[in-house]
């Protein structure tokens, strides 16, 4: 019997992957024309160039999601420095900072000051064991905020990046699972990497092709109405529509946006292709091919302000830190439900991958994976939607 999966974005494509792998017949159904959900490129029209709806940063030691690329023939596609380094910019005084990770697993970079946080003390990276304590209800701000320079330059926009949600409500035990699975294992695990053309390119056509060469069904702009109690089905849909078509289905039901901003301009992309911006709206720079990219993450906060008036403030703040003239031609992208909240309430609704009938099984990086609301989060629940399922 063939195996339904229901949604296309990264939790469906690995489920189908898997179960594929696994010798299943699958059929995909995307209720959009083009699969890839929350993470996918498209021409836009009005810069003349494609663009990813969102920047998406991954880490060498997301597993899953390096897995699914080589599976699917695009482990390459990614780029990024080849070290572990963050480079900062810090708007308030222009100064540029780069946090150099050593490859090994025991930090020895905490011991060396240049390639540490500005103004911080060896001691000061003692507030990461208070992370790794903390409980179910513990949040960011209130456990890790009283740490200065440490928490302002690195943890708080780490935390805001990783999360998508502010620190004061934010969660910290998926920031504990973050940093135990990059940082904590070395450096080697924590070497930035982003998609060296397009989202699309490398997750989302690749994956589609795998699936198409190995003899699955892809049904673009089918949107699924029903679930069949005999058809064995993985639903990989967003929360809010797994609860319309699963009553009673407890859900998390507050989200957070990102605001991306495309820029039509060049920006040379230095050693990692990338910037941290601390004390603006900006939060990381992305130089595109033609394009800078700009990612503010929790944006509920600016939710009032203009679209062009945040274009406006953020042009003003990279024109200070990489000295650029007027403002080109640019793109808004507000994506409204971008991720769960992730607050320990909202947490708490987060579903197990099974359900009480047999033949369903959950999938999507709002369920209960531990980890915040991204591809490896979405990656990993795809595969063990698959597993279980199989199993069942
Ligand atoms: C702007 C932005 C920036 C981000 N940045 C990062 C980042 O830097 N790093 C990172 O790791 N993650 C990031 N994320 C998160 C990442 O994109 C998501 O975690 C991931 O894409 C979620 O995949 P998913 O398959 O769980 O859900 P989705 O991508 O939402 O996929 C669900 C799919 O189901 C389809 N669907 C819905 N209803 C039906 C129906 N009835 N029938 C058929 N199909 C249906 C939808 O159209 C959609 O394609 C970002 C997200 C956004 C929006």
């Amino acid at each position: 019997m063939s195996v339904h999966v229901i949604g296309a974005g990264l939790a469906g494509l690995a489920a189908a992957c898997t179960l594929t792998e696994r010798g299943r017949h699958v059929v995909l159904s995307e209720s959009a024309p083009a699969a890839g959900g929350r993470a996918r490129s498209y021409h836009d029209k009005s810069l003349g160039c494609r663009i990813d709806n969102g920047n998406h940063l991954l880490l060498s030691g997301n597993r899953a999601a390096m897995d699914f690329l080589a599976r699917i023939g695009a482990q390459h596609s990614l780029t990024g420095p080849a070290r572990p380094i963050f480079p900062f910019i810090n708007l308030a005084d222009g100064a540029p900072w780069c946090l150099r990770l050593n490859h090994g697993r025991i930090p020895w970079w905490i011991a060396v000051p240049s390639r540490r946080v500005p103004g911080t003390r060896l001691g000061d990276y003692r507030a990461l064991l208070r992370l790794r304590l903390a409980g179910a209800d513990a949040r960011v701000a209130p456990l890790l905020g009283a740490c200065g320079p440490l928490y302002r330059n690195l943890l708080e926009p780490l935390a805001i990046a990783a999360l998508n949600t502010m620190p004061e409500v934010a969660a910290a035990q998926p920031l504990q699972q973050v940093v135990a699975q990059s940082i904590g294992r070395g450096g080697f695990a924590a070497i930035p990497r982003f998609a060296s053309i397009g989202l699309s390119e490398s997750f989302i056509d690749p994956a589609l092709a795998w699936l198409q060469a190995h003899g699955a069904e892809i049904r673009l702009g089918h949107r699924v109405a029903e679930i069949s109690d005999h058809q064995p089905t993985v639903l990989a849909v967003p929360p809010w529509a797994a609860a319309e078509l699963v009553p009673g289905l407890v859900v998390p039901n507050q989200f957070e946006s990102i605001c991306n901003l495309h820029f039509k301009h060049t920006l040379p992309p230095g050693e990692a292709g990338f910037w941290g911006l601390i004390g603006g709206m900006a939060e990381w720079v992305f130089a595109r091919p033609e394009i800078i990219s700009v990612t503010i993450s929790a944006a509920n906060r600016y939710a009032e302000i203009p679209a062009e008036d945040i274009a406006i403030r953020v042009w003003a703040e990279l024109a200070r830190a990489f000295g650029l003239g007027a403002m080109p031609a640019h793109r808004v992208v507000w994506e409204r439900r971008a991720t769960l909240l992730a607050t320990p309430e909202q947490l708490a609704r987060r579903p197990q991958t099974r359900t009480a009938n047999p033949n369903l099984v959950l999938a999507g990086d709002w369920t209960d994976t531990g980890l915040p609301a991204t591809i490896e989060g979405a990656i990993r629940s795809g595969n063990k939607a698959a597993l279980a399922l199989a199993k069942s």
